[in-house]
């Protein structure tokens, strides 16, 4: 049994379409895939009526971003409900301010000679608009050699068109995820740079509003990362979650199915010992279309 929680579709910022998501993860041998797009989940939708292997499950979800702080961070939400009210308002909030901040890029990078980003955006098959796609678009235009230096030069915290995000709240995003009854899950915290005693309250916070798991093995994490994330989340008893965040097949090492197993601590808090997964296993796919 090979379980894969996050991973992204060409509706995001992935680089496969739905199908080529399934058939990837097939090759690879994940019995269990979450298909979590940045705020968007028209993707996992058309995966799950693509899909007729039994060897497959595929788990509804969603990756939301959020800020705390005036810092990002994603909150993943598993066993969604997909047709729910609340969340798709949400999401498509996001998608907005995804398309917003878009158009914000466009007049910047319009005022310093480079346009055409929207006419390039248009033509994506994308949900949820990414600064991975404004990234591919200025590679394509010759102004950066790779992603790297695209965000280097133009998009990350100090690009010369940088712009903020306004995305919603922790607290907004796991309202949302439990209104469509899922389980909201802290991802790859070790990427927000925080130091432990902030990201304890991150956590705090986080469980307040009705989070109850964390990212605790996923790509290319070390293993001394690995334990260190076992034991916070053993320490602020959540369950424990694994993905590889796969995006594309050009970066190996965050293949799906690429995961190291959870650390012996983290056994019992294993996500798929979660009451709502057992309630899932009978009929996966006839239950998640909705
Ligand atoms: P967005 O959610 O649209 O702000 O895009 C964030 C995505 O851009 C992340 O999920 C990463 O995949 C990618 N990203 C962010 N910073 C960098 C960077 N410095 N280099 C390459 N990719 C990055
Ligand atoms: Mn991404
Ligand atoms: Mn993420
Ligand atoms: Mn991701």
């Amino acid at each position: 049994m090979i379980i894969d929680l996050h991973s992204h579709t060409n509706f995001s910022d992935g680089a496969l379409s739905p199908p080529q998501l399934v058939q990837r993860a097939v090759s690879n041998g994940v019995s269990h895939l979450a298909i979590t797009d940045h705020d968007c989940t028209g993707g996992l939708e058309v995966a799950l009526l693509a899909t007729e292997s039994a060897q497959l499950q595929i788990i509804p979800g969603v990756e939301i971003s959020c800020l705390w702080q005036q810092r990002e961070v994603h909150v993943i939400g598993l066993f969604i409900d997909t047709a729910e009210p609340h969340l798709q308002a949400l999401l498509q909030g996001q998608q907005l301010l995804r398309m917003e901040r878009a158009q914000e890029f466009a007049d910047r990078l319009q005022a310093i000679g480079i346009s055409g980003l929207m006419d390039y955006i248009q033509s994506l098959p994308c949900q949820a608009v990414s600064r991975n796609h404004i990234a591919d678009f200025l590679i394509k235009e010759g102004r950066a050699t790779d992603k790297q230096q695209a965000f280097k030069k133009f998009l990350g915290n100090n690009g010369r068109v940088r712009t903020a995000a306004h995305w919603c709240s922790i607290a907004t995003a796991v309202a949302g995820i439990r209104a469509a009854n899922g389980i909201a899950v802290l991802a790859h915290a070790d990427r927000y740079r925080l130091t432990r005693m902030k990201l304890i309250l991150l956590i705090e916070e986080f469980k307040d509003a009705g989070g109850e798991g964390i990212e605790v093995s996923y790509s290319n994490l070390s293993h001394e990362q690995l334990l260190s994330m076992a034991k916070l989340c053993e320490e602020m008893e959540l369950w424990a979650s694994v993905g590889s965040d796969f995006h594309t097949p050009d970066a190996g090492w965050m293949d799906l199915g690429r995961i190291r197993q959870l650390p012996q601590n983290c056994r019992e808090r294993a996500i798929w010992l979660h009451p709502r997964w057992a309630g899932s296993e009978s009929d996966p796919v006839a239950r998640y279309i909705t």
